[in-house]
């Protein structure tokens, strides 16, 4: 049997009474017990098309012997059965129901017979929409990738002052969608001062004079981050940059002996600096990455960089890096998208 927590919306027709329904119908179906089941509350639509009315949001706890595409097949039958429209992404909808968590399972947009399913659900860690009727229910749960609670969660995303890191791969577009999504949110910038130190430059020793320059990036992108000088601005901030990036860099350009050194030196430059509270991870593939910083040769390194990026970031608490609670992976190949998605997930912190 595997503990399953289900978010639950709707902002079309009778929207309480569909959400009833659907808690009826799930608890009725073969292999399915419920457990628990939150209060509904109004929220503002995040996202999609403008001028949506208002959701009802709400969330409920099931044991399932159904495995995690069986259950997804079973949600979208109860949301057809109370008759969803999909022609619109993030459009108004009667009914929607999402896979949160499955147990403690992974899936990374795992395809079984044309659906694509991604567990633990992919925005939910900044949504306060879900969050707050998923804590109502279960608020120790434990979130697999963020490797903290549910309640955890809730409290990070409800700082007065939420720190916001853009991060990615050079090629990634970060600087272009922390622009976006500053304006959009009115938070206060901030750019990263100095370039990202990668890759190292062919035929340089990784000593002397290119460890001083990692040193150096090191410090200018610290500064803008050091707690006792980082202003309470009223919007929160977003940085293009994380300065765990650098660290995870740095292992493709020093030497066993040096990295220890960088290690070092990181882990006393960032214990100074804010941890951001969430991080918005840009995805591209390798190609695109080459292409935007030209250079072809270079695909993929970018990518497995990509990779270890993410890597780092999900267990970031847990290691010298210092991460964020929060990771939002964001697809940006087409960075048009990718800024909408990024804007809706900062704001559906707030
Ligand atoms: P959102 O989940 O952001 O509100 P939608 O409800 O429109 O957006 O979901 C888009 C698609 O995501 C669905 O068609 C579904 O097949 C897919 N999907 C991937 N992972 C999940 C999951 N964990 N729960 C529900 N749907 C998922
Ligand atoms: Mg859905």
């Amino acid at each position: 049997m595997a503990c399953c927590l289900i978010g639950c919306g709707s902002n079309q027709g009778a929207r309480r009474e569909q959400l009833d329904r659907a808690i009826e119908l799930l608890g009725v179906m073969p292999g399915i017990t419920m457990r628990a089941v939150s209060r509904h509350r109004e929220t503002r639509p995040i996202g999609g098309p403008p001028d949506q009315a208002p959701f009802l949001n709400g969330a409920c706890l099931i044991e399932t012997e159904l495995g995690p595409h069986e259950l997804l097949g079973v949600l979208a039958a109860v949301e057809n059965t109370l008759h969803r429209d999909r022609t619109e992404r993030w459009g108004p909808r009667t009914l929607d129901l999402d896979i949160l968590l499955y147990d403690q399972l992974v899936l990374d947009n795992d395809v079984v017979e044309g659906s694509a399913l991604t567990i633990p659900h992919p925005r939910m860690t900044t949504r306060r929409f879900v969050l707050e009727p998923a804590v109502e229910i279960a608020p120790d749960l434990r979130h697999p990738l963020s490797c903290c609670s549910l309640g955890d969660l809730l409290d990070n995303i409800s700082q007065a002052h939420l720190h916001v890191a853009i991060v990615g791969a050079p090629g990634s577009g970060a600087a272009e969608v922390a622009n976006a999504v500053a304006d959009a949110t009115l938070a206060r910038l901030v750019q990263a001062p100095a370039a990202f130190p990668w890759p190292r430059p062919a035929g340089l020793p990784n000593v002397g004079s290119q460890s001083a320059a990692w040193s150096a990036a090191l410090s200018a992108c610290a500064r803008p981050l050091e707690s006792a000088t980082w202003p309470d601005d009223p919007h929160g901030t977003v940085a293009d940059y994380w300065l765990g990036s650098l660290l995870v860099a740095a292992e493709d350009a020093f030497s066993p002996t040096g990295l220890g050194r960088f290690t070092a030196e990181h882990a006393a430059v960032t214990a100074k600096t804010v941890t951001p509270h969430v991080a918005i991870m840009l995805r591209a593939s390798p190609r695109t990455l080459a292409e935007r910083v030209a250079a072809a040769d270079l695909a993929a390194d970018l990518g497995r960089l990509q990779d270890r990026l993410l890597a780092r970031l999900r267990c970031g608490n847990q290691t010298g890096a210092r991460g964020p609670h929060a990771v939002v992976v964001v697809a940006a190949d087409d960075l048009s998208r990718a800024t909408d998605e990024a804007i809706a997930a900062v704001e559906a912190a707030g």
